[in-house]
């Protein structure tokens, strides 16, 4: 079965907002079995909307818009489907009630043109969806054998809506036309090898296939692998995934850190906890987004000690003890200044880990023997007392350059609680 998606609204072919709306239709059609072959993204106009939904209806089997179903002129998704599909709209006394009562509830005032959202196909042509998060309902029509279902733009409302109404919906229609293929996927998550590296590990793998498929994602300071097969059950479906991702964590080992939605650091997060290890940070030129990510993960209070951003050289002088000398010496961009960070904050914090964190971000700063992309990385245990350093030249921007450091310097704590600790 064919799916595409259409995605309404002038702020989206302005680039104001991002169209995370068509990636989550996207993502659950697919996971209902669905190919879904193409997606369109056109502005609140009534002449290129009706087109665009002429054209995947020629194609696809399932059309789902987002977008242009609320109460204003410009929103006119439903008139034009309807339009379109040569349907009549018709106010439907439930959702006029319902809409009415949601006005009340909030103490608002109910406008004239809210009521066209109470407007919906006439019985036999399509239905609607009930929408308990805002004024507009779903709605879907039924035009032979084809569907077009239309969601409110919202993101909220539109997830409500897919997972409490049209994946059920969807579900039914694809058993009774018994096109039931089930696709499913597993992302294998790696961090520490870069995309290239990757590709040649697993080119055969990737290339050889057509099901399962592999294929992978090059992402922030990490890569995804997304494994995906098709079979007349769900059952046979994992059975084909599960022997091509064996096969890649044999070849692959220890840069697979997890899998699916699985972070790098609610992964480090179980790690501390698992081992019942404290932690704190000293960061440089990552300034605190290595305690960003762990303190993104709930819970993270019971490992996560402190973390101390020392920028500048009397800033690790004074807060983590690191020695005049050193810096004079080695510079703050150097192992020996990130070891005395990481003993430093061991010391003060008194955990028995600490990790530290001092590199040359850029764009500016970099020298011929300190450029730019330049991070060293230091680890202590303190319950081992043992000592770890690492030395990386990032590539990309600023922002990148703090991204993949505070990865891998996550990807360090990890090794080392895999290997010491487990
Ligand atoms: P409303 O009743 O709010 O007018 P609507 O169904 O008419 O809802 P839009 O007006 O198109 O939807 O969008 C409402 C808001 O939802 C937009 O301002 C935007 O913030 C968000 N939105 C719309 N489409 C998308 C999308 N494709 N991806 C992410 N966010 C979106
Ligand atoms: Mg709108």
């Amino acid at each position: 079965m064919k799916a595409e998606i259409i995605s309404v609204g002038t702020e989206l072919l302005l680039g104001q907002i991002v169209d995370t709306n068509a990636a989550y239709v996207a993502r659950s059609l697919a996971e209902l079995g669905f190919s879904v072959y193409r997606k369109t993204t056109v502005g609140d106009n009534r002449a290129r909307l009706a087109n665009a939904v002429r054209e995947a209806l020629e194609r696809a089997d399932v059309v789902v818009t987002t977008g242009g179903l609320g109460p204003t002129e410009d929103d006119l998704t439903r008139e034009t489907i309807a339009e379109v599909l040569g349907v009549q709209l018709m106010e439907n006394p439930e959702v006029l009630a319902y809409i009415k009562g949601y006005f009340v509830s909030r103490g608002a005032c109910m406008t004239e043109n809210n009521t066209k959202q109470a407007l919906v196909p006439r019985p036999g042509a399509g239905s609607y969806f009930p929408n308990t998060m805002g004024t507009a309902p779903g709605i879907t029509f039924e035009a032979g054998e084809k569907r077009v279902i239309c969601l409110p733009g919202v993101p909220r409302e539109m997830i409500y809506l897919m997972e409490t109404h049209v994946e059920p919906y969807l579900r039914a229609y694809l058993t009774r036309s018994g096109a039931c293929e089930a696709i499913v996927s597993k992302i294998i998550r790696t961090v520490g090898i870069g995309e290239a590296a990757l590709e040649e590990r697993i080119l055969d793998l990737a290339h050889d296939r057509t099901n399962p498929t592999v294929a992978i994602y090059a992402g922030a300071g990490e890569c995804q692998i997304r494994v995906t097969a098709s079979a007349e059950g769900e059952a046979e479906a994992w059975r084909l995934i599960e022997s091509v991702q064996r096969e890649i964590k044999a070849r692959l080992g220890s840069v697979v850190y997890g899998y699916d939605d699985d972070a790098l650091e609610v992964v480090v997060a179980g790690r501390l906890a698992a081992a019942g290890a404290t932690l704190a940070v000293a960061e440089s030129c990552t300034g605190g987004l290595i305690c960003g990510l762990l303190t993104d993960v709930a819970g993270s209070s019971s490992f996560l000690e402190r973390g101390i951003v020392t920028y500048s050289n009397s800033a690790k002088r004074d807060e983590l003890g690191v020695r005049g000398p050193t810096l004079d010496a080695y510079g703050a961009v150097s192992r020996e200044t990130a070891l005395e960070m990481a003993c430093g904050v061991v010391r003060k914090a008194g955990t028995d880990i600490g990790l530290s964190v001092t590199g040359v971000a850029g764009p500016g700063g970099g020298s011929s023997d300190k450029p730019v992309g330049l991070v060293h990385f230091g680890l202590v245990d303190a319950k081992k007392v043992s000592v770890m350093s690492a030395r990386m030249r990032f590539g990309g921007d600023r922002c990148s350059v703090r991204v993949r450091a505070s990865k891998f310097a996550l990807d360090m704590l990890r090794r080392r609680l895999e290997n010491a600790w487990a």
